[in-house]
Formats: C-alpha cells, structure tokens, sequence
C-alpha cells in the first residue's frame, strides 16, 4: 500500500511470544511499503513460560505458511487433544476438556442430552467416552482428524504444547527474514506528540530514539506505553479469579508423551504439567492469599514426574484487563494487554486474536475512532467471554477442604455467567454469547465434569427420543470412539514419523 494515508512505519515493543508472533504476522501481510522494527532486550528477558496452546493456533500458522513438522521440530512440540482436570469438581474426582465435539448427533438432541437420557435410565457410560479426542488421550494415541466428516475420527481437533522461547525464536528468523528490523535495547523513555498526544518515540538507554506512526506495545507485565506511557487503566478481576502467581520448574521426562495438558487442583491453586519432547513443564498456579511462595514451591517440587531441571521459579500477575486495548496509536498485544490465568492455555490464543482483528481493522494514518472504537469492543468481550469460561471452573468446585476453593464455591460471579450456570442447571441448556471462543463441547464438559447436572430434561427431549434410544445411542457411540481410537499409532510414535 503506498500513499498519503498509509501507515509507513511499525515499532513493536517487545521481544516475547506476543512481540514475534505480531511482527511474523505483520512481515507476511504488509510484505512492502511499511518498516517494520522491533525492540527487545535481553537484559530484561521474556515470560517464557507459555507452552499449552488451543486449536486456533494451527490456523495461525497455517496462514504464516508454516509446515507442521518444521515447527514441531524447532519447538520440540508435541499434540494436544485438551485438558484432564484432576481434583477441581471433588477431590479424587477427574474428567477431560477435549478438543472438538462430543461424538456426532444423530437428531436435533445434542449429544449429552442423550448422555443425560440414558444415565437417567442406568446407563454408567462416561461423558468422556463419548469424545474422541479422550478416547486417543486416554491411549495415549495420535493422528490426525480424518477428513470424512461422516467418520467419527473427524470429530476431534488438535493443538500444540511447545516450547515458547522456541517458538519467539522461530517466529523470530521468519520475520527477519521477511525484513523485520530487530534493534537490541532497553527503551528507557517515551516521548508523546505536545499537540496530539500519540505516542512519537521511544528512547532507548543508550540515547537512541526511534519514531513510528503504530506502536505496538508487547512489553509483557509492564505495559511500558500503554500504562506507562498512556495511563490506559486497568481493571483487576483478582475478585472472581484469585489466583495471583505462579511458581514453575521443567523437569526430565520419564515417559511416553501424554497429547494432552494435565490440571491438577491443589490446596490453594492448580498444578500444570505440559509434556514436550525433550522435558516436561511444570507450574503451581496459587493465591498468595492462601499459601506462602515457599510452601508452593515445595508442593511443585515434591509433586514432578521426574528429575527437576531447574529451580523453581517465580512470577507474580494481576489477572484482568487494560481499560482499552487500543489507545491512541498505541495497540496492547499480550500480557501488556492483560492477563489471564493459563487455566484454559488462552494467553497465546489472545494474541492471536489480537493480530486478527489489527489485520481486519488495519488503520489508515488518521487511526480513525471508528476503526479503534471497534477493536476494543471486540477485544473487550473476548476477554470478558474468556474469563466467565475460567471461573466456572472455580465456581463449580465441591471442593470444601481449603481456604481457596470455599472462597471459590461461595464467591459471587458475573451475571454473565451466572445465567449461563442457571440455564444448563435447569434443563441442560447450553446458551451462546456473541465473540464466545469456547463452543458447546468445553462448557459441557465443565458443567456436566462438575457436576452442575441438569435438574430437567430440554423440552424437546420429550419429543425426540425415550430413554431406549437415547442409551442405545450412547452405547454405539462409545464403542465406536472405542475402536477408532485402538487403530491410532502411540503419540510418539506418530511425532517421531512426522519428523522424520
Ligand atoms: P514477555 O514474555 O514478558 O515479553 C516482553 C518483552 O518485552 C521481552 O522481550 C522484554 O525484553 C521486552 N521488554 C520489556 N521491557 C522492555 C524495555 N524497557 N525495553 C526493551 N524491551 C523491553 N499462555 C498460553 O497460551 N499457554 C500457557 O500455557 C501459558 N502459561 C502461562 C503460565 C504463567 C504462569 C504465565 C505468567 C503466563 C502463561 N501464559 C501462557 C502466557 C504467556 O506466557 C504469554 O502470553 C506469552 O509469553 C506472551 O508474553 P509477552 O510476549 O506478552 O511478554
């Protein structure tokens, strides 16, 4: 694009998984006539710690025209079907989040009111085996979706655990090579424009400035031109998500690789374990209101699978969001935007989405309100959507044994989600809300893995089928997962031929 109204210049503020990701994006679809620059600097260092992903990521790099096993190999990735979530709903108690839908319907009943029907009349089948993506986790086995949407191994999806210093630096090679400018130092200052109050430069430690017309700020925690510069405003959500650090370590890898990300609750927070290909990462995510930072520590470190690799390390977070997304000619994109607790492994998933809507509202130079209006009304409800699905977790426990999850049990909660709660209780009823990320399947299995079991039935099951059919249904589809599942390779097995 040339001319008068173009943006000819982007300055992106950061160097982590959000900084990369932006400037790879950007390198592809402005191929010319706009510089791109990025700063960074490795005295600060980056988060580093992003390694679960969902499946919109594949579509990420889809459109960057990265092959699969070229970055699997680079990230030491491995495949992700979900989430098992140990402990959240009882203690002792599990289920899975997967990836995709709970088999195929058959009529216009979703599939768990039949799950419903036929338990109501004796039926022991789990939720879970009505799910692919279990059925290949719980074997430990991977393949690809079958293409034939008539086969039920077309019913699941997939995403990735990686390595997210090795991603940044992956992501990093495909930009420079594009013509991303990479400067190496600490931004020390931020000039804003005395007329119209933009952002006009930084400056860096050592005395140099650099200006642009965009600013992308991707300066992790510390927001250093959309808070530090911009005032912006944030709003804590630590009320309804209390969980406010973390404590991580990696440790060696014992086994085969499990596809999928483990959630272990514990006392006052939940356990990570993410299985790559050459460690497995590990981290307690706790409120410090509950626990002291040593004891998390040694609950992590006395709960590995295997050797530690490392000490445990700290971060500490804020779980909320900025008060706009966008303001001025400033855009936030990652943890400077705000943070969401890894719950859900939604963080990377939140650039993303960043980057897709900064392409689909690209601005011209006069950075029209209209266009930023927008793109903070979007991002405002992803987050907000976002949000609702993590504290359901939270809010659903039984659990009754700590501090933290009585805390969570009685807390209040957005009306937001209160309605949703309310609806699946009476009858089973899975409501939408516009810009939802996560679709029928993962609020299913949260209720139903929680036991917010539906009090009645949805009135068209008094229509469409009797219980008969409805356990009939369930038991054909279990066994068929069942067998599709037994013809896939073991996880590795199926990596190791990839990447060959
Ligand atoms: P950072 O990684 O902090 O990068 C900030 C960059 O800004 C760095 O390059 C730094 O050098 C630079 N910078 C800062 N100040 C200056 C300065 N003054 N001058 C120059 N450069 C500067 N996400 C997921 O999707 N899945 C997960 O499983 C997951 N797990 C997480 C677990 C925890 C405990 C936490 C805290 C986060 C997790 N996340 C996860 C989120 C994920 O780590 C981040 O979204 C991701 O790493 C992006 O971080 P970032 O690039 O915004 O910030």
């Amino acid at each position: 694009m040339t001319g008068d109204r173009a943006i000819r210049s982007i300055l992106i503020v950061g160097g982590g998984t959000a900084g990369w990701m932006t400037a790879a994006a950007l390198a592809h679809a402005l191929p010319r006539g706009c510089a791109i620059t990025l700063i960074e600097s490795e005295e600060i260092g980056t988060v580093g710690v992003g390694e679960a992903t969902i499946p919109p990521i594949r579509l990420f790099n889809e459109t960057l025209g990265i092959d699969e096993a070229d970055f699997l190999r680079a990230t030491k990735g491995s495949f992700k079907l979900g989430i098992e979530f140990v402990g959240w709903g009882d203690l002792g108690h599990r289920y899975f989040h997967p990836f995709g839908t709970y088999g195929k319907p058959f009529d216009m009943l979703p599939v768990h009111q039949h799950w419903l029907a036929a338990r109501a009349a004796g039926s022991n089948v789990p939720l879970d085996d009505l799910s692919m993506a279990w059925g290949a986790a719980k074997r430990g086995g991977f393949a690809p979706p079958q293409a034939d949407p008539r086969s039920i191994g077309s019913t699941f999806d997939y995403a990735y655990h990686f390595d997210a210093g090795l991603y940044a630096a992956y992501l990093r090679r495909y930009a420079e090579t594009r013509g991303v400018a990479r400067v190496e130092g600490k931004v020390s200052d931020v000039a804003r424009d005395g007329e119209s109050g933009d952002v006009a430069s930084v400056m860096l430690a050592d005395g140099r400035r650099v200006e642009a017309d965009l600013f992308i700020d991707c300066s992790g925690f510390r927001g250093l031109l959309i808070e530090g510069a911009l005032t912006t405003g944030y709003q804590d959500w630590t009320h309804w998500l209390p969980c406010d650090r973390a404590v991580a370590a990696p440790c060696a890898r014992i086994a085969a690789t499990t596809p999928y990300t483990r959630s272990t609750a514990r006392e006052a927070g939940w356990q990570w374990r993410i299985p790559l290909q050459h460690r497995t990462g590990n981290g307690y995510v706790y409120c410090s209101r509950f626990l002291s930072d040593d004891e998390a520590a040694a609950t992590l470190m006395a709960n590995l699978d295997g050797e530690a690799l490392a000490d445990p390390r700290q971060l500490r977070f804020v779980t909320g969001r900025r008060n706009l997304f966008w303001n001025r000619n400033v855009i936030a994109i990652g943890l400077s935007s705000g943070f969401m607790e890894p719950l859900e492994s939604t963080s990377i998933h939140l650039i993303q989405a960043g980057i897709a809507k900064l392409l689909a509202l690209f601005p011209t130079r006069s950075l029209d309100p209209l266009v930023r209006d927008e793109y903070n009304r979007i991002a405002i409800g992803e987050f907000e959507r976002i949000r609702d699905f993590i504290i359901l977790h939270y809010k659903l426990t039984r659990r009754q044994d700590s501090e933290l999850w009585r805390y969570c049990a009685a807390m209040p909660i957005p009306d937001s989600l209160a309605e949703r709660i309310a609806h699946f209780r009476r009858d089973g009823r899975l409501v939408t809300r516009d810009l939802d990320l996560f679709g029928a399947a993962s609020w299913t299995a949260v209720h139903i893995g929680q036991f917010n079991l539906p009090q009645g039935r949805d009135p068209l099951a008094d229509y469409l089928a009797n219980p008969d059919v409805s356990r009939a249904f369930v038991d054909k589809l279990a066994a068929a997962i069942a067998r599709a599942a037994e013809t896939m390779p073991p996880h590795d097995a199926h990596l190791a031929r990839l990447l060959q």
